[in-house]
């Protein structure tokens, strides 16, 4: 079972990505370099990713006291992805990019996303260097990004601390000038940086020359205190090793310190740290205190760094849809295979036949066929919003608005949808191997491992949900709510001769998430809003999949293949099997139930 007719059938069939041949950014592309890129992607992940996706996690990495060591393997997925060219993909040529469509690049990045999560793609790398081509000074462009780019240097973003994870705004890393001349070092203004950050990933490791940390951390005020609230909140270079103006190492050591590994449930072939900025294990100049270089302008750090973030989240979102349909293929393959049990038929079991192969059993066609609606709809929506980011790097200026807002309300769904239905895909396919899905004989259980991080990270599921129903569907007046309603009557509209029970729940769906954000919000009490933001999360979330599905179901026509015969049962599925969950979910919500806000904490 290969990934690419999938991916091949939602670029073109569905999303029409060649279109975009007509913007003056993507003119020298067509259906041949996307091919191309594509193809490149497939065949690295297939050979330096898949076959080592077991090795790095039994092989975690570990420090021998000065390093940290990695698998072989993992240098040899490292230097052929950075080979490939795809660190800069969709950056301008004038830097080494090939001004590939963002679609196409998150489409490229799914093989490897499915072949080994945790061997990593670079999205940080990256990450960090796009954020410092649109915030970054031209040597902070030329000296960090465009290294990282090469992959000579590699990326981190430094949030966390241990005290402060889902509230960025009680970090404590200070940032003080760093001598009377701070502000005139070309690198930007200089600072010193103490501070602890945690769980920071791939924060140590050998796999590049140098490791560039963003680090968020605050200027104290001229009485020395630290300014409370995300104001405060300033975006530092801190590399490992020092540069230059050119951006060769000086050979000194900078004053970041690898405090510890944290040991993971699973995405364990990628490093993950606790760093110690400015303890004085490395004296810069004789003096202790990690030298960061200020990016943008003070207090404007967390808006710099969701630059980062929203990438991010696309990128997690990729990720856990992609360990869904990896567990998807693994587990069709087995039921295939397995032969167990004997049809039911009206007289009951003859014993007497053979067994049959498990997949010809109704209930594990129910649960290949929700991995499926899962895993397929999360990575339908994931390019149709990277299709977003295109269109807001390069519609005409009010389609890029519209995109933005479309954006803006998409943003977390397409981060948690897929963070807890592929992690419920994951289950299922564990489910389909029975006992021997719950051995580390078979693949299936390492991908519901690498899996459950993506509730946490990048914004916990909790924090994504209050992000929608507390901002994103407010923002603007609800213009961006407004707009995603458009397309899906759209949707509704086109699907009313082929699909008319699904067009009609669709618009039921539409008309009580609206009533039910009205609802949550009547009271005009933020805590009681919010105090069910999850269920609507879920709630939105499926419906923006029902939508998904039903938009992929009209794109088929009269096309009859295997393929296609698939995707509608995965619409129809969606429809009659998961779209009705949503009143349970609304209900509390639009009731603004207090069962779970107002229990004591001495009743649990
Ligand atoms: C493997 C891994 C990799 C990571 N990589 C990075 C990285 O590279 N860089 C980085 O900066 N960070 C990274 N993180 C940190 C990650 O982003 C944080 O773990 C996350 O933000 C949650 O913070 P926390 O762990 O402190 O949990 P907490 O913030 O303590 O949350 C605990 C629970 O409380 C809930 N909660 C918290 N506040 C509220 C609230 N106001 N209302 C309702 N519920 C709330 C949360 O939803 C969660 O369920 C990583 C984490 C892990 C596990």
């Amino acid at each position: 079972m290969s990934l690419r007719p999938t991916v091949d059938f939602l670029l073109h069939e569905w999303l029409k990505v060649e279109s975009l041949q007509s913007r003056e950014r993507f003119a020298d592309h067509s259906r041949e370099t996307f091919d191309a890129v594509l193809d490149t992607c497939e065949r690295i992940a297939r050979d330096k990713y898949a076959p080592f996706n077991r090795l790095v996690d039994t092989q975690e990495p570990h420090f021998d006291g000065e390093k940290v060591i990695l698998p072989q393997a993992t240098h040899d997925a490292y230097k052929a992805y950075a080979e490939s060219g795809m660190l800069s993909a969709a950056q301008d040529y004038e830097v080494g990019g090939m001004q590939l469509p963002y679609t196409v690049e998150a489409a490229a990045n799914a093989f490897f996303a499915m072949a080994s999560v945790s061997i990593g793609s670079g999205m940080l790398t990256s990450g960090n260097a796009n954020l410092l081509m649109v915030h970054g000074t031209e040597l902070q462009k030329q000296v960090f990004a465009a290294n990282e780019f090469s992959g000579r240097f590699s990326g981190t973003m430094c949030l966390s601390e241990p005290q402060a994870g889902s509230s960025l705004s009680d970090v404590t890393t200070r940032a003080t000038p760093d001598g009377a001349d701070f502000e005139a070092d070309a690198l930007g203004a200089r600072y010193r940086l103490k501070g602890n950050k945690m769980w920071i990933s791939s924060g140590e490791h050998e796999l590049s020359e140098n490791i560039i940390h963003l680090v968020l951390a605050k200027i104290p005020d001229a009485n020395g205190q630290l300014v409370p609230g995300v104001k405060g909140i300033s975006l530092f270079i801190v590399p490992k090793k020092m540069v230059d103006t050119h951006g060769q190492l000086t050979g000194e050591r900078n004053d970041v310190a690898l405090a510890g590994l944290n040991h993971k449930c699973g995405w364990r072939g990628t490093t993950n740290t606790l760093l110690n900025f400015g303890e004085g294990k490395y004296p810069v100049r004789g003096e202790a205190g990690a030298v960061g270089y200020l990016v943008g302008k003070p207090g404007e750090g967390l808006r710099c760094m969701f630059h980062m973030m929203n990438e991010a989240r696309i990128g997690v979102g990729m990720a856990a849809t992609m360990l869904g349909m990896a567990g998807y293929y693994a587990s069709l393959d087995y039921a295939k295979n397995r032969p167990q049990g004997r049809p039911t038929g009206a007289g009951g079991k003859d014993a007497s036949q053979p067994q049959v192969r498990i997949i010809e059993h109704a209930d594990i066609k129910r649960m290949l066929l929700a991995q499926k609606a899962y895993s397929e709809g999360a990575l339908a929506l994931a390019l149709y919003s990277a299709r977003l980011v295109d269109e807001q790097h390069t519609g005409t200026p009010e389609d890029a608005d519209v995109a933005r807002l479309l954006l803006e309300v998409l943003t977390p769904i397409v981060k948690s949808f897929p963070s807890e239905w592929c992690l419920e895909a994951n289950s299922l396919a564990i489910q389909i191997h029975g006992g021997y899905g719950y051995t580390r004989d078979f693949p299936v259980e390492q991908y519901w491992r690498d899996n459950r991080l993506n509730m946490i990270h990048e914004g916990t599921h909790g924090i994504q949900a209050m992000d929608l129903l507390g901002r994103k569907v407010l923002m603007e007046k609800g213009r961006g709510l407004q707009l995603l309603a458009e397309r899906m009557q759209a949707t509704a509209a086109k699907a009313e001769t082929h699909w008319a029970p699904e067009a009609a729940a669709l618009r039921d769906a539409l008309k009580q998430v609206g009533q039910a954000t009205q609802q949550a919000w009547a009271g005009a009490q933020p805590a009681e809003a919010l105090a069910n933001a999850v269920p609507y999360l879920q709630a939105f979330g499926h419906t923006v999949i029902a939508w998904i599905w039903l938009d992929v179901a009209n794109s088929l026509g009269e096309d009859n293949s295997p393929a296609a015969q698939g995707r509608r049962a995965a619409c129809r599925y969606f429809f009659r099997y998961e779209l009705p969950k949503i009143g349970a979910w609304l209900n509390v919500v639009s009731s603004r139930d207090a069962t779970c806000a107002d229990l004591p904490e001495d009743a649990f």
